[in-house]
């Protein structure tokens, strides 16, 4: 056929499974002959993992009179051995070996298996394939043209360009968010990335085609190792991200145990050189860990958390991206190009819906680092600033008005004989009465007042831009508004009264001082008899007005 079809062409090839002993071209040719072989069903045949070693036939013919030139792009790269022979009225004309147990291994293709460049004389020949592989065994085979192969590594160039620079990306940023904000949900998922990352430049043969070509125990274990390490940091993100240690104490037990057994099993396969075991807990863990994966989501969105909702939708995702492509590898489905790239499809909307759910972590975290904030400066009892909140705010106005030798006055207020309203009407009313005059300091206000509750049933005002004789009034004012108060107990209403001491800021005294200085007139003005203002002394001496007593 000189028609390139741009199909696999697994049906148009007959196969031969090998029994005990390795066969030779030769004895493989005969069996052919003997009609041994049998047609292939699929456009991609599948071997699955552990198959014998395997011979393919494929049958070419050249119309031409000239010798034609073609590449044959067959397998994955991850295949041990792969023997090609060209003949022709059983003659050889050529025979290739490669395969990743192969130093250098010849064709090695990044995304496309082993390209490998055949050429045909005028008439019939006949293409051998002998695959023999540990690893799984799917063989897409294909015949391409010089330019077609061109162009398919150019495809898989931009594809694999974006996924790559893609995950990089990712993996940087959540390795910032690491190193910025500590928590290692950022730290696990990062090792995920780079471990998706890893194992896919394994696994499509970028590596074995560019970076170690030569390092042949490092290529026959690298890609198992990598399913087995994604799996642990997977679950290790999942614990954390899910707060395991939390809400499912048994789970992260059982999480525990078995990334153990995983990492254990992989360990003595490793120190045994053992591939097929190797391969069988790559396999068996990484299945075991997505079923895992999904109980963990289910768990936690049972559990009724938001983050489990993110975290199921990433992993279904995921999970139908991986599952489709191990499935497909290891020959329990059709391998197709869809199935075998499910894969990276799957984890390029895992990994943006996981970024998604950090991101909303994030806010999380900033919400309850608000609301702890605002507790600090916050009265639980009246929701006024507390002392903290009061100092914290009263700083920087205080040095504006300093600064600008603006007027600023402080009002200290404490309520009149409080401990008897807890001894007559409990400390619940007493509560309510602090509650309603904290909201009468609070309504009479203005914008720029700082109002807080200064201790027990004192609470004290900032005023800017206040003269002594303007917080007067003002304290009057609200003197007048807490008296009429009505507070309702068992038949009848009572109220309540307050004293306030009131000093403005002079030339160089400090914050303390005018503080001092008003609650000294408190103390002054319950001394006279309570439910009064006093104001201190202004600057120049003179008394910013008398102490009015409310019934004088
Ligand atoms: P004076 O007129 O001299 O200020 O008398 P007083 O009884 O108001 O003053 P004192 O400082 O002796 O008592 C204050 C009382 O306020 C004592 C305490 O039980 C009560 N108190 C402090 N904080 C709270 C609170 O949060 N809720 C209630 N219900 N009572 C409080
Ligand atoms: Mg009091
Ligand atoms: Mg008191």
């Amino acid at each position: 056929m000189t028609d390139i079809p741009a199909d696999y062409l697994g049906t148009r090839t007959q196969y031969l499974i090998e029994q005990d002993q390795p066969l030779s071209l030769a004895q493989a040719m005969a069996l052919h002959r003997d009609g041994k072989f049998r047609a292939g069903q699929q456009p991609i045949l599948n071997f699955g993992i552990g198959s014998r070693p395997v011979w393919l036939h494929l049958e070419v013919s050249n119309p031409t009179p000239t010798p034609l030139s073609f590449y044959l792009v067959a397998g994955v790269t991850w295949l041990d051995r792969l023997d090609v022979y060209v003949a022709q009225n059983g003659q050889t004309q050529a025979e290739i070996h490669t395969g990743d147990e192969t130093p250098g291994a010849q064709g090695a293709t990044p995304a496309l298996g082993y390209a490998l460049p055949l050429q045909f004389q005028p008439g019939r020949s006949d293409i051998y394939l002998r695959v023999d592989s540990v690893d799984p065994m799917p063989l897409p085979i294909q015949l391409m043209t010089d330019w077609q192969l061109s162009a398919s590594k150019l495809f898989f160039a931009h594809v694999y360009g974006f996924l790559y620079g893609f995950l990089a990306a990712l993996c940087a940023y959540n390795l910032l968010l690491f190193a910025g904000i500590g928590e290692r949900s950022y730290l696990y998922y990062s090792l995920a990335l780079i471990t998706i990352i890893l194992g896919n430049v394994a696994y499509t043969g970028h590596g074995l085609a560019g970076i170690w070509p030569n390092h042949l125990l490092f290529q026959r274990y690298v890609i198992l190792t990598v399913m087995v390490a994604y799996s642990a940091f997977g679950l290790l993100f999942a614990s954390r991200f899910l707060a395991l240690e939390e809400h499912a104490p048994k789970a992260l037990k059982a999480v525990r145990w078995f990334s153990g057994l995983g990492l254990g099993a992989m360990a003595l396969a490793l120190l045994t050189n053992s591939h097929l075991a190797a391969t069988l807990v790559a396999f068996v863990f990484m299945s075991l860990f997505t079923a895992g994966m999904l109980l963990l989501g289910i768990l936690a969105v049972r559990q009724g958390r938001t983050s489990g909702r993110y975290f199921l939708a990433a992993t279904v995702f995921g999970l139908i991206g991986a599952a489709s492509t191990v499935l497909a590898v290891w020959g329990k489905i059709p391998f197709t190009p869809e199935t075998f790239h499910a894969l990276e499809v799957g984890l390029l909307i895992e990994t943006t819906l996981l970024a998604l759910a950090l991101a909303y972590k994030i806010r999380q975290y900033q919400q309850a680092n608000l609301d702890a904030k605002r507790q600090a400066r916050q009265d639980p009892l009246t929701g006024l600033y507390n002392r903290r909140g009061f100092l914290e705010l009263a700083e920087p106005l205080w040095n504006a008005a300093e600064g600008g030798g603006r007027p600023l006055s402080i009002v200290v207020m404490d309520i009149d004989h409080f401990k008897q309203i807890n001894d007559q009407h409990g400390h619940a009313t007493g509560d309510e009465a602090l509650r309603q005059v904290a909201n009468v300091l609070k309504r009479r206000g203005r914008k720029s007042d700082v109002v807080a509750r200064w201790g027990g049933e004192e609470f004290i005002l900032l005023l800017m831009e206040t003269t002594l004789q303007q917080a007067h009034r003002r304290a009057e004012e609200l003197r007048q508004a807490v008296a009429e108060i009505k507070f309702p107990a068992g038949h009848g209403v009572f109220s309540i009264t307050a004293s306030f001491g009131v000093a403005e800021r002079g030339p160089g005294t400090s914050f303390d001082a005018v503080v001092r200085n008003a609650d000294s007139r408190l103390y002054e003005a319950k001394r006279a008899g309570r439910d009064r203002v006093c104001s201190a002394p202004t600057a120049n001496g003179a008394p910013a007005a008398e102490s009015l007593a409310a019934d004088s």
